[in-house]
């Protein structure tokens, strides 16, 4: 990590002393875990925080310490924004309100899409987690690590990384899994909860969206529309596992999955094999993500933004994004 930078972080936190921590919407176990670890290490350290998230904790992930503690709405006063796992000022949703816009803000991202917007921004794209970037944080200021801040990180590197298996993974990413573990988190226990465990619910919703796969060329595709979700008594829960699981099939280059939220926009979520960035395509249509998982919210009709995603990631597939990492 960089020297400058390092010094700039350091001296913001010990600085601030009421610290706006945020993360983004429709929150994945990166984006709680990093929340929730970072919380933990910055408590320790005297600070008073207040952590905020727009959406509420997905269920899989209200086991980890402090996950009750996240807010949804913020009111201040406050000396500094943190913003974790977020690749752009609009993921931080409505918790990131004008009010604060005055305020210095963290930027600590992963992503390689990230648009830098705050006024400090450390943004690793070579770290397969927010969460490794924060237990990297934690050694180089000195910060004590605990069971609970391992659990939380630790949580965030396994979800993002479907427990080590994706190809980002590289030793250094192993060697802060091992880290964590010698502090007392269990990977087993962490991958089982965050990553195989679901409700019969769930896998009869994937039965139906499996049921309503089309194929495009190389591309893959199918979408869970919100009477699919109100038909097995599902909200929004946060899962990615469909698009993972699908990402697996042999004959594919790249997946998209389409879901409707309850507030009518469309989330897609794209998966690719390498060779295939699908980072560029989501950028282009407002998201973000990392080369082979990525993602956008769009507004409007399913069939239109479909039909628009589709051709997006049809040209990715031509031409200039196949290039890979
Ligand atoms: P998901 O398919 O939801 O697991 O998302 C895969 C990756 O895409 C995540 O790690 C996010 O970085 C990114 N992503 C998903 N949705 C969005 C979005 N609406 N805007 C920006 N990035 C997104
Ligand atoms: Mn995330
Ligand atoms: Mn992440």
């Amino acid at each position: 990590m960089d020297r400058n930078l390092l010094e700039r972080i350091r001296e913001l936190t010990q600085s601030a002393r009421r610290i706006l921590m945020v993360t983004h919407v429709a929150p994945d176990g990166d984006a709680i875990g990093s929340l929730l670890g970072l919380g933990l290490l910055l408590r320790a350290q005297g600070k008073e925080l207040t952590l905020a998230c727009e959406d509420p904790v997905p269920e899989l992930y209200t086991w980890l310490p402090g996950s009750a503690g996240i807010v949804r709405q913020t009111s201040g006063p406050y000396d500094l924004v943190v913003s974790l796992d977020c690749s752009d000022e609009r993921r931080m949703g409505s918790v990131f309100h004008e009010g604060l816009a005055g305020l210095p803000l963290l930027n600590i991202d992963h992503h390689v899409t990230n648009t830098l917007f705050g006024t400090i921004n450390w943004v690793d794209p070579s770290a397969v987690a927010t969460a490794q970037m924060i237990l990297s944080l934690a050694g180089a200021l000195g910060w004590p690590l605990s069971k609970p801040v391992a659990d939380c990180l630790l949580t965030g590197m396994v979800t993002d990384t479907r427990s080590f298996r994706t190809y980002n993974v590289d030793t250094a990413a192993i060697r802060a899994a091992l880290r964590l573990m010698e502090e007392g988190a269990e990977l087993n226990e962490i991958a089982r909860r965050a990553l195989d465990q679901r409700p019969l619910a769930s896998v009869r919703l994937w039965g139906e969206a499996i049921g309503r796969l089309n194929t495009d060329g190389e591309i893959l595709w199918t979408e869970v529309t919100r009477a699919m979700r109100q038909r097995w008594g599902l909200g929004e829960n946060g899962d990615s596992g469909l698009a993972n699981f699908l990402s697996g099939v042999r004959e594919s280059k790249i997946v998209v999955v389409f879901t409707e939220r309850d507030n009518g926009t469309i989330d897609v979520g794209m998966r690719s094999v390498p060779g295939h960035d699908v980072a560029a395509a989501a950028y282009r249509l407002g998201g973000g993500g990392h080369p082979q998982a990525a993602g956008c919210t769009l507004e409007g009709d399913l069939a239109v933004v479909r039909q628009r995603v589709l051709d997006e990631v049809r040209r990715s597939l031509a031409g200039d994004d196949a290039k890979g990492p």
